[in-house]
């Protein structure tokens, strides 16, 4: 400071004071501040291309380099909390408890909710894009009765507004998008008395699993799955049979519902969310400055981590399957991304556009559904009926009422023309 500071301020201390009127001071403070503001739009321009990928990638910047940062987000901070400290949970479902199909049960349902990130709709081989980025779901839906359910409308553009709005009772359109301060899905699932688990490989569930278990493994350090401060998604399915067993029992031999929230397809590095041998699509761009990189190697580094979500699901589908054919469990499995993304369409990148004026690559994501023959049986679902409802258009404001209906929870919350299977369903 004082190497850098020192010399002007003793050149500063030494220069006679100039006493000017107030009228022609201003005029030299004006010209001083616009001809501050023309050096610093021009030295922006000069280097826009870096400037614009170094703010997208180190959003935090934008903050550092205002001095007055501090005393906003202190000031903001203390307002927040003060306004949650007056603000009550609005309860949800409060009628809610396991429906007829658990009267004597044999074995308890056990469903898996995948919640992806990043993934949209458009690159998902099962949804007609040329390349094969999903080959064993279309395995497991020519041979497993998987469903595809093609493009489904997500509720927001970001993970901040899609996780929350996913998990709500409203509709998009009724403000699921900033129900926040409501019961969700899962506070609903653990009063009927089954047992919730959250597991989380992103940077947490924004408010919606603060009141189930949650096991976040993102900063674990397994060797092959994780590097660098992150873990590959398929750390979530390591000792999932312990994490299940610590649950309570009681719960437990109720039944059991298990959220996991993917790393999935999160940018800008999309190089970063596969392991070494899961890269089919080469080159593949290797830099978190997109403008670095051709179109077509950013897209082979994306749909990289499209297949490997796929070899993900198919883990997972295997593990559900093995619990399922042992009779330990009736499994299923339903995955739905939070949001899209753009690839460099319209120049735009990334995703997070407010939802009114997004583009369809960032509104439209992939959503798949598996049941075990045990858990079809249960849930009383006709043969190709789910298939055939899998047509009609489908958003995330469907997630809440269909998971209600696959788990039978019996409550006034539960809205059956939002139940994606409800048609499907003999009781
Ligand atoms: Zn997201």
């Amino acid at each position: 400071m004082l190497v850098v500071a020192g010399p002007p301020m003793w050149w500063l201390w030494r220069r006679p004071l100039a006493r000017r009127g107030w009228l022609p001071q201003t005029g030299r403070n004006a010209l001083g501040a616009v001809a501050g503001l023309a050096v610093v739009t021009l030295a922006a321009l000069l280097a826009f291309q870096d400037l614009a990928s170094l703010m997208r990638n180190d959003r935090s910047l934008r903050y550092m380099i205002n001095p007055l940062n501090t005393v906003y987000a202190a000031t903001r901070l203390a307002a927040d909390e003060l306004r949650d400290q007056g603000r009550e949970l609005l309860p949800t479902g409060e009628d809610a408890r396991p429906g007829p199909s658990y009267a004597g049960q044999r074995r308890p349902p056990l469903l898996l909710v995948v919640v992806g990130e990043t993934a949209r709709a458009r690159n998902f081989g099962l949804n007609g894009y040329p390349r094969e980025t999903t080959p064993a779901l279309a395995r497991w839906q020519a041979a497993q009765g998987l469903v595809n359910f093609g493009p489904v409308e997500s509720c927001g553009t970001s993970t901040q507004v899609s996780l929350p709005c996913m998990f709500s009772p409203l509709a998009r359109e009724q403000g699921g998008d900033r129900s926040a301060d409501r019961e969700n899905l899962l506070d609903v699932l653990h009063r009927a008395g089954l047992a919730v688990l959250w597991i989380d490989n992103r940077a947490g569930c924004k408010g919606v699993c603060a009141r189930v278990p949650t096991v976040s493994t993102t900063r674990l350090r397994v060797p092959g799955l994780c590097a660098d401060g992150e873990c590959f998604d398929e750390v979530m399915l390591r000792d999932l049979d312990a994490r299940i067993a610590a649950l309570d029992a009681q719960r437990r031999a109720r039944g059991v519902v298990v959220v996991m929230h993917q790393m999935g397809s999160h940018g800008p590095a999309y190089f970063r969310r596969t392991p070494p041998g899961r890269k089919p699509f080469q080159p593949e761009c290797a830099s978190n400055t997109l403008s670095d990189c051709t179109a077509e190697s950013l897209r082979n580094a994306y749909d990289n981590t499209i297949a490997y979500t796929d070899h993900f699901l198919d883990l997972a589908l295997q593990w559900l399957k093995t619990r399922a054919d042992a009779g330990a469990w009736d499994t299923g499995l339903v995955y739905v991304s939070d949001h899209g993304e753009s690839l460099g369409e319209n120049g735009l990148y990334l995703h997070g556009v407010a939802r009114a004026l997004a583009p369809r690559e960032q509104t439209q994501v992939p959503m798949v559904l598996w049941l075990s023959p045990g858990l079809q049986r249960r849930d009383g679902l006709r043969g190709e009926c789910p298939g055939e409802r899998a047509a009609q258009p489908v958003s995330h404001d469907h997630l809440f009422h269909t998971v209600l209906g696959v788990m039978d929870i019996a409550t006034g919350v539960h809205d059956r023309s939002l139940d994606a299977l409800a048609p499907c369903a003999a009781r």
